[in-house]
């Protein structure tokens, strides 16, 4: 899904016995993650311009223009998607700054640490989630 797109593989954490959930550990933990996931979004972002630049300059043909024009709406629109994420994952990056990461936004149950690491910027629990989805599908049929 393109909600964890360009996410970068890392170590699963494994936290101690009785280790405290969100403590400064697992917090670097993640913040770590996220930083590596917006840095490769980032470059992604520069070579996406890059390419369109030099496409630009190498297709002076009238007759290829058409297709350059979709290549180009289709790197605008994926170059899009990079951009939401990396402001995402800017808002979750605060919410380690303020320590508040990790518990749900509607019911403030720990989101887990393995769900953290299948979406790093979820900030609902799989319950309240789940529960969103199903009132989204209800509103929409
Ligand atoms: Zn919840």
């Amino acid at each position: 899904m393109s909600e964890t797109l360009g996410l970068q593989p890392f170590k699963p954490y494994k936290p101690a016995k009785n280790e405290v959930y969100m403590n400064e550990k697992q917090l670097e933990h993640f913040e770590s993650i996220l930083n590596n996931w917006k840095y490769s979004l980032m470059e992604e972002v520069d070579r996406t311009v890059n390419h369109m630049k030099d496409e630009a300059a190498n297709f002076p043909d009238l007759s290829d223009r058409a297709t350059q024009e979709e290549e180009f709406n289709l790197a605008l629109r994926a170059r899009d998607r990079e951009r939401k994420l990396i402001h995402k994952i800017n808002q979750t990056l605060e919410t380690i700054q303020s320590q508040d990461y990790g518990f749900c936004d509607s019911c403030g149950v720990e989101i887990g640490i393995r769900r953290l690491e299948a979406r790093p910027t979820a900030t609902q629990c799989i319950d309240c989630k789940t529960l969103a989805e199903i009132k989204e599908k209800q509103l929409f049929n």
